[in-house]
Order: structure tokens, then C-alpha cells, then sequence
């Protein structure tokens, strides 16, 4: 498969079955912009839920947050990002296209060959203005990451939670970047999720100090990349970045490279951000954000700061399960030696939006309804179920197999005597019959 054909498939599938449809296509859409649809959402919650559960519930050094896109807009000068979160923007004198200028191979502008402006500095926060007057008193932003609002909470958290370091504070939530080249679907948006988390530790005596706690932090995140269902060896690569493109607060940083169909591209992030935040917010804000250790004395804890967006998740888990398969039709009703392709999205079974299919036959039998119906009830008690009587069975099959469902279960005729249902498996295709009353822990044992 061509991998840019392999996109533009991803693409139509996922408009096809509602994961992802473009925004506000009614009015001809927003560039870059997409909305996330009944497939789509599910997916997403399955991994801010696990994320969640693995990074913060599961963990005793963990608390989470949930802290306002808008903030005082004062965080922005202490954090640095109104002076320094900014990307070269270099404009063509002839065509006027736009282009982040350190994206650039040549030095003339790649659509018509004409020449380029200097690079000029553009800040990439959205700019919006608090209440009915557009004056400059009034100018705030929305957040362009999410840990701003972990660490303007350092101190309510302290007070609170009365935690010991080592501890970590982790969070879900919009971010919004004015990004002068946005695009490859949904890997590069303006407004997108992250899901940070930012690990406190009492300052490093020695750089091994710091760099056990990174190194722990690399390994839980190349856990949770296997958890996905990434290849790791094949498709993650990790590119520690250099001073001269590191942000303005890090010390250290690597990138998790995914190959996706477009290129090797950053999936997440991994910084260390020292004592740098902690720091100019209590030099901004006047407040002591000091923690006291053990032998009383006062320290600034430094940072450790494993970054993730969503998007990204949902976009390399898309790549990573889609799959095309030939099947060659086993009997003449169906065009014997005919070749079909199947489509299959073969998620790990926790990220499949849909769990368990379940079909009656025939939609004009009310017995084999009703059966299948009950089964259909019971199931859903403990999964994402979804009940689907339109069409021949082998095109329900297909559309479970696009959404990546792990099994479907219909009720035919024999059920009505027997007591039981075909269980199809999504990987091998494989039917096995089940009785009812088995089902329950036939799927648990398959679910766990
Ligand atoms: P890039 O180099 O791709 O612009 P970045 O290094 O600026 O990314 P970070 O500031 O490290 O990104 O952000 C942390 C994570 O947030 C990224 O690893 C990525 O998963 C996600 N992310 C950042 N920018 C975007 C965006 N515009 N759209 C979708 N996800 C994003």
C-alpha cells in the first residue's frame, strides 16, 4: 500500500463510519479543523480514560487537575511564552504563501520559486479579550499547553493534598496554537488535547539525579506506546533534541517519533524543565512556591514533564491497526475464487470503540429478534455493545470490521433450539458457537 494512498484511506474511512468528519462541513468546513463523531469520541475516551487511570488513579504519587483554558494573563509573561513561544514565519514576495521558515529546505518559496522575506518572529497563542471592551487592558490568551495550569496550582495543591516529593500532578485538556502550517489531517490542528503531567523532585545534586527519574519517565511512556498497539521497535524512534530547538525551559528533551504514512513525525515529548516555571512564577506572582523537605530548609522542586497529545494517540493508532486483507470467496453463491478486500481496523480490543456486535439473522423474524435482542441487553451491562439487524450479515460483518469491533455474535435459527450464537472473531474471521448462558464469562475470559 502506498503510504500517502494509506492516508487518503484513513481519511475516507474515517468520514465513512463516523470516527472523524471535517468541521463545520455544512458551510464548506474550516481548514484543519475536525470533529470527532460517535466512533471517533469513543476511541478518544478510551485513551484519556486509560491514560488517566494508568498515570494518575493507578499511581500513589499522583494527583490530577483540571484547571481553566483561560488564565491570568500574567502566567504567559512568567512563563516565558509571550516573548518566546514563537516560530520564524517567512512570507513569499510573490505569491504571499506563508511558511514556517526553519521547515524549509530552499530558500525560495517551494510553490512558485520566488523570493522570501526574513524570517519574522510570530507568537503563536490566540490572542481574545476578557469581557465587552477590544482594549489591550483586556487582551488574554488561550493556553497553548496545559502545564501552565499545573504549575499556577502548585501551592493550592501543597496545601491541599499535603503531597511529599517525589510527586507528580497530571492533567487532560485543550490547548490552542495559532500554527503557521497545520495539516496532515489530524496530526498538526490548531486547537487539540494534551494529557501532561508534570513530576516534581527535589532539586538534582548531580546531573544522574535528574537523569534516573527521565529515564523512568522514558521507559512508562514506551509502556504505554505498546499498551496502544504501537510497534515500537519498527515505528517509534526517539530523536533527543538539540539546544538550539529546544523550548525556552528545557534542559533536556527527547521526541517520540511515529512513522506515519506522511514521515517520521513527534508523536510525544519528554522534557526536563528543571526549576524553570516554579521559578519565574514565584518571581512574577509574589507567592512562595517553595517546598519545605524533611531537614526544614526551603527548596524549588525541579520538573520532569512527559507530554501527549490526543490527536496524535488517535492518529497513530488509526495507522497502526489499519489493515487490508484478500480474501478469496469460498463458494460459488459468492462468486467462487472471486477476490475481495477486507478492510479491518484490528485496534487493541480496549480501544476498540465497540466491543461486541450483535445480530439477528434475519430482521423480519420477530422470534430471532427478540432472542438477539435479550442477548443484546445483557451484554451491554459490562460492554460497549452495538445491535445491528439491516443488510446480509456478510456487510454488517464488514462495517464491524471497519470500526474495528473485536466479535460479533448472531442469533440464526439453530439458537431458537439450541440455546446459542455464532461468536465471529475480527482477527481470524474464525465462528465458534457459544451458549447463551456461557457467553458472560466466554467474553471475560476474551476481555481480560
Ligand atoms: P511540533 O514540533 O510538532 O510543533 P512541539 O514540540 O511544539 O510539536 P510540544 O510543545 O512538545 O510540541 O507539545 C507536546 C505534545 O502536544 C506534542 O508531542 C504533540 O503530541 C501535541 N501537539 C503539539 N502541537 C500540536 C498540534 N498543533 N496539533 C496536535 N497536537 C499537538
Amino acid at each position: 500500500m502506498a503510504e500517502q494512498n494509506k492516508m487518503e484511506k484513513i481519511v475516507s474511512l474515517c468520514k465513512r463510519r463516523g470516527f472523524i468528519f471535517p468541521d463545520s462541513e455544512i458551510y464548506g468546513g474550516l481548514a484543519n479543523a475536525w470533529d470527532y463523531g460517535p466512533y471517533g469520541a469513543e476511541l478518544k475516551n478510551n485513551i484519556k480514560r486509560r491514560w488517566w487511570k494508568k498515570f494518575v488513579q493507578d499511581r500513589e504519587d499522583m494527583v490530577g487537575l483540571d484547571a481553566a483554558i483561560i488564565m491570568n494573563p500574567e502566567t504567559w509573561k512568567a512563563s516565558g511564552h509571550l516573548s518566546e513561544f514563537s516560530d520564524p514565519l517567512v512570507e513569499c514576495l510573490k505569491c504571499k504563501k506563508r511558511y514556517r521558515a526553519d521547515e524549509l529546505e530552499a530558500e525560495t518559496c517551494p510553490a512558485c520559486g520566488g523570493k522570501l522575506t526574513n524570517p519574522k518572529k510570530f507568537n503563536l497563542m490566540f490572542k481574545t479579550f476578557i469581557g465587552p471592551a477590544e482594549d489591550s487592558a483586556n487582551v488574554a490568551y488561550l493556553r497553548p499547553e496545559t502545564a501552565q495550569g499545573i504549575f499556577v496550582n502548585f501551592k493550592n495543591i501543597m496545601d491541599t493534598m499535603r503531597p511529599k516529593l517525589p510527586f507528580g500532578i497530571g492533567q487532560i485538556g485543550k490547548a490552542f496554537r495559532n500554527e503557521i502550517t497545520p495539516g496532515n489531517f489530524i496530526f498538526r490542528t490548531r486547537e487539540f488535547e494534551q494529557m501532561e503531567i508534570e513530576y516534581f523532585m527535589a532539586p538534582p545534586e548531580k546531573d544522574k539525579d535528574w537523569q534516573a527519574v527521565f529515564e523512568d519517565w522514558r521507559e512508562q511512556m514506551l509502556d504505554w506506546m505498546k499498551k496502544l498497539g504501537l510497534d515500537v521497535k519498527r515505528n517509534i524512534h526517539e530523536l533527543e533534541v538539540s539546544e538550539k530547538e529546544r523550548a525556552h525551559y528545557s534542559k533536556k528533551t527527547i521526541d517520540f517519533e511515529y512513522e506515519f504514512p506522511f514521515g517520521k513525525e513527534e508523536l510525544y515529548g519528554l522534557a526536563y524543565r528543571t526549576d524553570y516555571d516554579l521559578s519565574q512564577h514565584a518571581k512574577f506572582s509574589g507567592a512562595d512556591l517553595s517546598y519545605t523537605a524533611e531537614d526544614g530548609k526551603k527548596i524549588i522542586p525541579h520538573v520532569i514533564e512527559p507530554s501527549l497529545g490526543v490527536e496524535r494517540t488517535v492518529l497513530a493508532v488509526l495507522c497502526e491497526s489499519y489493515g487490508e486483507e484478500n480474501l478469496t470467496q469460498p463458494s460459488p453463491s459468492q462468486g467462487e475464487g472471486k477476490i475481495e478486500t477486507r478492510v479491518v481496523m484490528k485496534f487493541p480490543f480496549w480501544l476498540a470503540p465497540v466491543k461486541i456486535a450483535v445480530f439477528p439473522l434475519l430482521k423480519n423474524k420477530p422470534a430471532l429478534v427478540k432472542k438477539a435482542k435479550a442477548v443484546f441487553a445483557k451484554l451491554k451491562v459490562d460492554y460497549a455493545c452495538e445491535f445491528d439487524d439491516n443488510g446480509n450479515i456478510g456487510k454488517r460483518y464488514r462495517r464491524q470490521d471497519e470500526i474495528g469491533t473485536p466479535f460479533c455474535v448472531t442469533i440464526d435459527f439453530d439458537s431458537q433450539e439450541l440455546d446459542d450464537v455464532t461468536v465471529r472473531d475480527r482477527d481470524s474471521m474464525k465462528q465458534v458457537r457459544v451458549k447463551i448462558g456461557e457467553l458472560k464469562e466466554y467474553f471475560e475470559k476474551k476481555f481480560k
